[in-house]
């Protein structure tokens, strides 16, 4: 079924149609053998694409695999801010995407011209951005932060200091609310998905399945209205557990609810349901699917392992600017093995 809908959908694309047989699977890890490559595959990718990388994981997890690794290539199965994000951390490496399409909603909310007018317009503010952010925003950034230690973040700031949050506005009010600071000023800036995963839904899923957990995963923007509003209290509290991708795992697996209700992107429910099997994970919303990470399609792979496109640039400077962003969050707080 799944098969059939990747033939359709690539039939009509750039890159034609390919059945993600076993042919294709030799194919590419043949080729990415050759190539020298490492495939990492973000948790919202396509099955098929999640199942064929050597690993799989949220996007910063995902780039320091890769800085790690030997391998001199780096195929990034994402969106085009995550495989910018490895080549600002492993600017030595060759970073490909399979679709240099794959944007991001988020991240295209504020750009470097439109940060720098806003710190003009608040001299001395400290800016935090949300790893959802290209690199010329990351490099007119302090500090970076994740969902899972953007509070941890914003209070390790004097508190006579203004703050620039940006771009995801759904976790700054998260954040405001969590750290009481007047002096937060919120960009505007949202990720298209999380209008599938909304309070009334929420509220009435959770009321439709009162022994089902709910697991929250706001690592990508997906989700981070649903961090708001369980904050507000629009469903049980004990009900409610906020996770990382690996806290997430891991929580399937030790849970004794046998129904998990998931606010995130769908892509996720394919670890969770490999993890634990014999729980019945539900989407809040069937809907809440990222249409840039389904970019990423097997045709696309195949065409990236082979022809060696769409290769990811970052100037050097920019990159320096951006590693320290991305550096001064890791020293305030490991980013608890979420996004
Ligand atoms: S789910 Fe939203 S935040 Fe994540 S890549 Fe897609 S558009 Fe961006």
């Amino acid at each position: 079924m799944v098969a059939t809908a990747i033939v359709e959908r690539t039939a009509s694309g750039v890159y034609g149609g390919v059945e993600p047989d076993a042919a294709w699977r030799d194919e590419v890890l043949r080729l990415a053998e050759e190539r020298d490559a490492v495939i990492l595959a973000h948790n919202y990718q396509l099955p098929e694409i999640q199942d064929i990388a050597h690993h799989t994981g949220d996007s910063l997890a995902l780039s320091r695999i890769a800085a790690q690794s030997d391998a001199r290539t780096i195929i990034f199965c994402g969106v085009h801010f995550m495989a910018e994000t490895a080549k600002i951390l492993s600017p030595e490496k060759t970073v490909l995407i399979p679709d240099e399409r794959a944007g991001c909603s988020l991240a295209d909310s504020i750009t470097g011209a439109q940060l720098r007018e806003w710190k003009a317009q608040h001299p001395g503010a400290v800016v935090v951005s949300y790893v959802n952010t290209t690199a010329e925003v990351k490099a007119e950034t302090d500090i970076c932060c994740t969902s899972s230690n953007a509070v941890d973040v914003v209070r390790s700031i004097p508190a006579d200091r203004e703050v620039l949050f940006c771009p995801d506005q759904f976790l700054g009010a998260h954040v405001k609310r969590e750290t009481g600071r007047e002096n937060l000023h919120i960009w505007a800036g949202e990720c298209h998905v999380h209008a599938g995963i909304n309070g009334p839904e929420l509220a009435e899923r959770a009321a439709a399945n009162p022994d089902a957990d709910l697991f929250i995963h706001p690592e990508c923007g997906c989700a981070t209205s649903a961090l708001y509003l369980s904050g507000e209290g629009i469903v049980p509290a004990e009900k409610v557990k906020i996770l990382s991708t690996g806290d997430m795992i891991t929580a399937a697996r030790s849970t004794n609810a046998r129904k998990v209700l998931v606010a995130t992107e769908v892509g996720m429910l394919h670890q969770l349901r490999k993890a634990a099997p014999e729980i019945d994970f539900r989407a809040v919303n069937d809907r809440a699917s990222c249409t840039y990470m389904k970019m990423i399609t097997p045709a696309a792979l195949l065409r990236c392992v082979r022809d060696g496109l769409d290769e990811v640039h970052v100037d050097l400077e920019t990159a320096r600017r951006a590693r320290g962003a991305v550096q001064r969050m890791i020293e305030i707080g490991q980013p608890g093995g979420g996004e």
